[in-house]
């Protein structure tokens, strides 16, 4: 039986701890309650909005002028065959916590990482070498276009870095009810990532348990965890550039006019045999970019970028707003460019602004495109 609230704060639901009330909002624990909820939107011609844990999202200070639907169904199924069936609802960490206990490896570095399982398969997320696309077998949904349950494969998804089918294509169109993942009995360590790979120097076979250990303290070193912090997040901010062999010359021209001292570490991320014309192939962190444009520890009032990670942004005092926060991003991706000649990209969504808006903060119409499409 569904429970609609009114007028109900957000903020406290976003990690970030920042943003305006729902017109309207629901819990769904119960799947039959799913298309009841959905035709009730449907008929007040209410947007809507799906809420996991609001790690992953910046809410405008406006709140949300429409329905959300906050997914808290419960349960983690082992299938057999080393597959868990779980609930959209369950909280990530938990998930990983228990394969880790169960001796099931392949999601041991995506440890502490917050918001609910529903969530996972949005931005295909990912951590320390591993990526929840290579275990992801299938996910429950409901389709919104159909109004049928379906089951999406893992190829359906349509999976790459920090993007699926659910955060581009198809967005809106489906609630992810559970996901179903392939894990392995055999231990399958990755600590190909630097961090990793030095805290084992000398112990090259590591438990499961240590691996997670070590990732949740590595991750406490470089940001807040928001769940024990007074300061609020959303996790990384801007993405990673994925840029071509020809943007990287000018970026590389760039950093000799306004950079110099940082090219040597950008050459670090030069392939060593260039393929002219293929697209996006030269990854180069957004946490370099910042640092070497000076970025880290950069404050505006209640708002700044991580000291440690800077493309983390923390809510410093608990109460900083929305737009303090679009007004800090607007500078920082001015500066970037303009010693760079790179668009840092952002991560989270961002709810509840208007294409006005959104263009008045700096976004181009591609972006604009994704957060109010
Ligand atoms: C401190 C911190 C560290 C982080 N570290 C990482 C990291 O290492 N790697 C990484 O990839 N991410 C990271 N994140 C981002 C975030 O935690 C993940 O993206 C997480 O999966 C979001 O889950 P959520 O439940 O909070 O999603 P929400 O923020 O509630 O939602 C995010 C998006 O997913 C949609 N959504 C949520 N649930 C469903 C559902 N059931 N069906 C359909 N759509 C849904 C929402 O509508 C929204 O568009 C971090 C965040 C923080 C705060």
């Amino acid at each position: 039986m569904m429970h609609i609230e009114r007028n109900r704060p957000l903020k406290p639901l976003t990690t970030f701890k920042i943003g305006g009330p729902a017109r309207e909002f629901v819990e769904l624990s119960d799947l039959n309650d799913i298309s009841e909820i959905l035709s009730y939107a449907e008929s007040y011609h209410l947007k809507t909005l799906v809420l996991g844990g609001g790690s992953n999202m910046l809410v405008s200070d406006n709140g949300f002028d429409g329905l959300v639907i906050n997914v808290r169904n419960q349960g983690i199924a082992e299938l057999g065959d080393n597959q868990i069936n779980i609930a959209s609802g369950e909280i990530w960490d938990n998930v990983v916590k228990f394969a880790v206990e169960q001796g099931l490896w392949g999601i041991e570095n995506l440890s502490r990482i917050p918001g609910r399982t529903g969530a996972i398969a949005v931005q295909n997320v990912g951590a320390y070498g591993q990526e929840v696309s290579q275990v992801l077998v299938n996910v429950e949904v409901y389709d919104r276009k159909t109004n049928t349950f379906r089951t999406l494969s893992n190829d359906e998804c349509g999976f790459s870095y920090r993007k699926s089918i659910f955060n581009t294509t198809e967005k809106n169109r489906h609630v992810i009810l559970s996901t179903i993942l392939q894990l392995s009995a055999e231990p399958k360590r990755n600590l190909s990532y630097p961090d990793v790979k030095k805290r084992f120097e000398g112990n090259p076979e590591p438990t499961q348990q240590e691996i997670r250990e070590a990732i949740k303290e590595i991750r406490d070193k470089k940001f807040p965890f928001p769940a024990e912090s007074t300061q609020g997040n959303a996790g990384s901010f801007f993405k990673n550039s994925l840029i071509s062999s020809e943007q990287f010359e000018e970026v590389e021209s760039n950093f000799k006019k306004h950079l110099p001292d940082y090219l040597d570490r950008l050459l670090k991320y030069k392939p060593s045999s260039f393929i002219p014309h293929l697209s996006s192939h030269i990854k180069i962190p957004s946490a370099f970019i910042l640092e070497a444009c000076g970025l880290k520890g950069f404050r505006r009032g209640d708002v700044m970028l991580n000291p440690t990670q800077p493309v983390v942004v923390l809510n410093v005092t608990g109460k900083a707003t929305a737009d303090e926060v679009l007004c800090l991003v607007k500078e920082v991706r001015a500066i970037v460019e303009e010693k760079t000649g790179l668009h840092l990209y952002t991560e989270p969504e961002l709810i509840g602004f208007s294409a006005e808006e959104l263009r008045g903060y700096g976004f181009n119409e591609e972006e604009i495109a994704r957060y109010t499409g």
